[in-house]
């Protein structure tokens, strides 16, 4: 058995796969099956690793654990959602959301009807939802996850080990199944921002699941934002954006105090799209706080300008959050003006709201 002083596997790149191979006198092509065997083939144990002799599995295994989280909880939501709670080496845990659609996985207990392993099996779709951190710095006000602080970061193993622990629970294969990725879990990806970058060429490159199905989501870390546009590799843009003034948002997010809701912006109006990509803006409502007409026309003259959509979130109320759900008329009139003024607007669908997996309510709840 590895202890638990062992480096682990999952997470390294091709190049550091290569420092170790030639460590032990083999050629670099072992690198490369190595690569394949963590990422796509995803094993479940070094003994696994198929393309490499015995002896050598052996040597690896004495010096490496490969490093896939443990799946600590699961919670099955009647709507087809299964939040995990995903447990590491060092007893910290986050929490990961799988979200299917379409016909495939709809099923309460979250497994494909009828699924029979490999053949003849329908393709599933859905989303997972992925975590960056332990807890979260950013404090916003109506977040639940914002009450347990930021623990630590993530490693990029530990980020790309969540969606390979739901692709094995749920029987997903990449390949097969329309997976998109958004990281929107616990966390803000953009104060983890090496390792989360690091974490996307792994699951792009190494388990095949393609930059155009994920999205990452941030408060508005603004220098990040910019570092993101630079990015070779990249997933679809998301910027929280909560309240059209300076003055609202810096009662609702504190990031904006040292970020400022016009810095942002800046940012976002700089920021280098690809040809028919739109940045997304999300937008919490919350009952007679941010949610009148008022607010949905201050929010159209802000992004004008900009090619974006917006994602209209009702509040998903919780423990220890003092504020209250929108009155779904108010949902709808917010999204006439922004569509009006020719914004394609979206109401997010809650989901997993009964086993607390919906945006917001992420914060290692047992049951
Ligand atoms: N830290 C990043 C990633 C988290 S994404 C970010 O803030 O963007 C989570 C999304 O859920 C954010 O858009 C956030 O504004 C929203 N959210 C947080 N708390 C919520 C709640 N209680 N109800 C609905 N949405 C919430």
């Amino acid at each position: 058995m590895p202890s638990k002083s062992q480096p682990t596997l999952l997470g390294l790149s091709i190049q550091e796969l290569t420092e170790i191979v030639d460590e032990s006198g083999e050629p670099a092509y072992r690198a490369r099956q190595l690569f394949e065997a963590l990422y796509r083939q995803r094993v479940l144990s070094i003994e696994a690793v198929s393309t490499f002799p015995t002896a050598l599995r052996g040597e690896l295994a004495r010096r490496f654990a490969l490093g896939t989280p443990r799946i600590a909880g699961r919670f099955a939501s009647g709507d087809g959602t299964v939040r995990y709670l995903v447990g590491y080496e060092d007893g910290e845990s986050v929490e990961t959301v799988w979200m299917p659609n379409g016909d495939g996985g709809e099923a309460g207990d979250g497994s494909a009807a009828g699924a029979s392993e490999e053949t003849g099996r329908t393709p599933s779709r859905g989303t997972i939802c992925v975590s960056s951190q332990v807890g979260c710095a950013v404090d916003c006000k109506f977040c639940l996850t914002a009450l347990l602080g930021v623990r630590r970061n993530l490693t990029a193993g530990e980020i790309v080990g969540q969606v390979l622990a739901v692709l094995h629970d749920q029987r997903l294969e990449p390949g097969r199944d329309r997976i998109n990725l958004v990281f929107m879990g616990m966390g803000e990806p953009f104060l983890n921002y090496d390792n989360f970058m690091k974490a996307v060429r792994l699951l792009a490159e190494g388990v095949g699941i393609a930059e155009a199905r994920m999205t990452v989501s941030t408060a508005g870390v603004v220098p990040r934002i910019r570092d993101f546009g630079q990015e070779p590799v990249r997933p679809k843009l998301a910027i929280s954006l909560n309240a059209p003034t300076q003055e609202l948002r810096s009662r609702l997010m504190p990031i904006t105090r040292k970020w400022t809701l016009e810095m942002l912006l800046a940012a976002a109006r700089e920021f280098p799209l690809r040809t028919r990509e739109r940045l997304t803006f999300e937008y919490v409502l919350l009952r007679d706080v941010n949610d009148d007409r008022g607010n949905a026309q201050a929010v159209v003259e802000l992004l004008r300008g900009i090619r974006a959509k917006v994602n209209l979130i009702a509040l998903n109320p919780g423990a220890g959050i003092e504020f209250a759900m929108p009155q779904p008329e108010r949902v709808l009139a917010f999204q006439d003006v922004l569509i009006r003024a020719g914004i394609p607007t979206f109401v997010r669908r809650p989901r997993g709201r009964d086993i607390y997996a919906a945006c917001g309510q992420l914060k290692r709840t047992v049951a």
